[in-house]
């Protein structure tokens, strides 16, 4: 599997399209544009046949991996399938040819569909109201802060720190340090909760909120959500709900009940847009009443029979991007929701439990399952007695690679060592489940029988085991023809 570069395929003068001759007046580009914004060298463009640019490109997409083309358990992405049809809806001219700046009464449909979308992701987190503005989880979660921080701020009061739990996503302290907080971690206890004792002496008078994944990111569920929301509010804090994991609650609980004041979620995670890529990907902000005012601007509301975009929100944080949302991401989500309606959401969420369960329990006599309790979507666990081989959890997901998979989220959660954490979604069938548990006892085996092959994974992929620390900093992105 080689392939050149597309400038290598090159020829001067190989078109891929013949275009019609120009029959508008020509003019010289440099007595249309100023002279500093003229290219200074010709524009190196390859020269390639329409067969040609179709066969790299083709040759490229089957180097790739994706969930069109096998499991792929990379826990806490949900790297579950997309349905197709959500890429229709979202490809159908009237929203692909619409323009941000037209007037409203020509883009009713699009608003209808905005203003339907806040309201379902309201009711399914148990929220107030809803911004469709952050691009992803990580937006979400500043945006969310944000709010916090200018009702905070309204309230007269100054408040600085932020709590995470050890276990919680990188994201969730980056955020807090970025909005202006002091991050504060609390430890997990034994079964892989917050622990509440230590959560009691840390929360005082200068929390501002408690940052929270339920279920968190190993997998399980706060047992102890109710106590701890208590916890936080008697003490004046708030508390956000990063609703990552929120394809393992749907229509069973929801964040609104637990306690939460604050919610994001990622479209791109529950709602099925495919990850990954570099996105576009959505992050909606949901906040309860009191925060309402915060909440970005404009939002999209009714008024009488008419959609419109709404920006009288004197206490609005402000806008958080341009124009309105990821707007195909959301015309996604829309879709996936009506076509699942309130059975399906919930179904989705059993499935996903009942998946990661069985998993689980497949693997149970081959890993180690640090929480062995019932998981919620995904679940961790870890090599046992691998040590003695020198064979590390990185070294079996690179062999994963070789048996045709995406490997597992591994060494996160840092709280686990050699973690792996396996979330195999709704969206799998017990065939898949069953080969893919069936393939990993046989690298554990291997790992014990010829413990040099796996540290050399992976063996059948275009390109082998990298330097991974090098490939980050330095990459190489020329296919060498060695
Ligand atoms: C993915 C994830 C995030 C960040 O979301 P992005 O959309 O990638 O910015 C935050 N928290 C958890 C638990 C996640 O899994």
């Amino acid at each position: 599997m080689t392939e050149p570069l597309i400038f290598e395929l090159s020829r001067p003068g190989r078109e891929g399209i013949q275009l019609p001759d120009n029959d508008v007046p020509a003019k010289a580009v440099n007595e249309l544009l100023p002279a500093d914004m003229l290219r200074q060298q010709e524009l190196q463009l390859p020269e390639t046949s329409e067969l040609d640019t179709v066969r790299h490109f083709t040759r490229l997409s089957r180097m790739n991996y994706g969930v069109d083309v096998g499991f792929y358990p990379l826990g806490s992405c949900t790297m579950k399938y997309n349905p197709k049809i959500c890429e229709d809806a979202a490809n159908l001219p009237g929203f692909t040819r619409l323009h941000p700046y037209q007037p409203e009464e020509t883009v009713q449909g699009a608003l209808e569909l905005m203003y339907q979308t806040q309201n379902y992701l309201a009711e399914i987190t148990g929220m107030d109201a809803m911004s469709l503005q952050p691009a992803a989880g990580a937006h979400g979660e500043l945006t969310g802060l944000l709010i916090i921080k200018a009702y905070l701020k309204s309230k007269g009061e100054k408040r600085n720190k932020v709590i995470v739990p050890d276990s919680a996503h990188g994201t969730n302290p980056a955020t807090a340090t970025l909005a202006g907080f002091d991050v504060v971690t609390v430890k997990s206890d034994l079964r892989g909760n917050v622990d509440v004792e230590a959560l009691r002496e840390e929360v005082d008078g200068n929390t501002a909120a408690l940052m929270l994944t339920n279920p968190n990111t190993l997998g399980l569920f706060e047992e102890n959500i109710v106590q701890i929301a208590e916890i936080v509010h008697d003490a004046g804090g708030l508390l956000y709900y990063d609703g990552a994991n929120m394809n393992a609650i749907m229509g069973i609980t929801s964040p609104g009940d637990m306690g939460f004041d604050v919610v994001h979620l990622n479209l791109h995670k529950t709602f099925s847009t495919p990850h990954g890529g570099g996105g576009p990907g959505s992050g909606p902000v949901g906040v309860k009443a009191e925060l309402e005012p915060f909440l970005p601007k404009p939002l999209v509301i009714r008024d009488k029979e008419f959609y419109k975009l709404y920006y009288d929100l004197p206490l609005s944080i402000g806008k958080m991007r341009s124009f309105y949302a990821s707007f195909g991401v959301v015309v996604k989500a829309y879709t996936y929701l009506i076509s699942q309606g309130v059975v399906g959401l919930k179904s989705v969420s059993e499935h996903a439990v009942l998946n990661a369960n069985y998993l689980m329990r497949r693997l149970a006599g081959h890993l180690n399952i640090p929480f062995d309790r019932t998981c919620m979507h995904e679940f961790v666990c870890n090599p046992r007695g691998l040590k003695e081989n020198g064979v590390r959890t990185l070294d079996l997901a690179k062999r994963m690679l070789d048996y045709g998979y995406h490997p597992p989220t591994i060494y996160f959660p840092l709280i686990v060592e050699e973690v792996m954490m396996m979330e195999p979604t709704e969206t799998e069938n017990k065939e898949t489940l069953d080969e893919f548990a069936d393939n990993v006892v046989k690298i554990l085996q291997e790992a014990v029988e010829d413990p040099e092959k796996v540290k050399a994974a992976p063996h059948d992929t275009p390109v082998g085991r990298l330097d991974e620390v090098t490939a980050a900093r330095n990459p190489v992105l020329r296919y060498s023809k060695k």
